[in-house]
Order: C-alpha cells, then sequence, then structure tokens
C-alpha cells in the first residue's frame, strides 16, 4: 500500500462541519460530492499527501446514516491508497481478511473502492482506494 489517501469523518450536516473543519484546518474544502449510489455527500480537504473526507448520509439507509444513528459522528475510516486493488484483493484474501465488497465500487474523487470488514481490522473500517486512471 502506498500512503494514507484519507481519513473519513462521519457528520451530521456537511455545511456545518465544513465551516468547522475550515477553522480548524485553516483551509477551505477543495471538492464536495454527492455520490448517489452510497446515499452520502462529501468534501475533501487536502493536507500535504493526505485528505480528510467529510460524509453526511443522504439517505435514511446509507451506511453513514446507520454509522451515526449506532455510533454518533465521529472517525469512521481510514484509507490507503494502493497501486491495483484486484492484486490487492487476492494478497488480502489469502491474509485472511473479510473483503466487503469484491468486485470494486465507484467512489468519491475519482476512485475505486473496496472496504474491509472492521472484524478482521481491530474494529477499524478500512477502504482500499484506487485512482480511476
Ligand atoms: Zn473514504
Amino acid at each position: 500500500m502506498k500512503k494514507i489517501e484519507h481519513i473519513g469523518i462521519a457528520v451530521k450536516n456537511l455545511n456545518e462541519a465544513n465551516a468547522l473543519y475550515q477553522k480548524l484546518l485553516g483551509i477551505a474544502p477543495y471538492k464536495t460530492e454527492l455520490v448517489e449510489q452510497e446515499g452520502v455527500k462529501t468534501s475533501f480537504f487536502k493536507l500535504g499527501d493526505s485528505k480528510i473526507e467529510l460524509l453526511e448520509a443522504t439517505d435514511d439507509q446509507s451506511a453513514i446514516a446507520k454509522f451515526i444513528l449506532k455510533k454518533g459522528e465521529g472517525m469512521h475510516h481510514i484509507a490507503f491508497e494502493v497501486e491495483n486493488l484486484d492484486s490487492e484483493i487476492k494478497r488480502l484474501e489469502k491474509e485472511g481478511f473479510t473483503i466487503i465488497n469484491n468486485v470494486p465500487k465507484r467512489g468519491a474523487d475519482n476512485k475505486l473502492v473496496v472496504f474491509l470488514h472492521p472484524k478482521s481490522t481491530n474494529g477499524v473500517l478500512i477502504e482500499l482506494c484506487q485512482e480511476i486512471q
């Protein structure tokens, strides 16, 4: 894996969280994006080589809505950038990790993404992402 691409934070209100994180980080988000099939609205802040992703649910049935209902706002996932998703999936399956979606799906910020189940990663939801060329 290449680096921590971003850290995802679940928030109730994206506009308010954008203002707060803009104050905290001293920079404005460089993009806001609706990921319709995931039922989330996201915004991204670039910090050096990594990013902070804020996620607000747009749909009661989305993973972010369920997460906030269960745990409240807070850190939701860590995303690692990989060179080749397919070979990483094969490698991690062999190592015994539970992959939530074996077929990469389109995520925010021009990425293909795969998630590892937190049960197999000490309680942390892990996203693997690969830039779409
Ligand atoms: Zn993410």
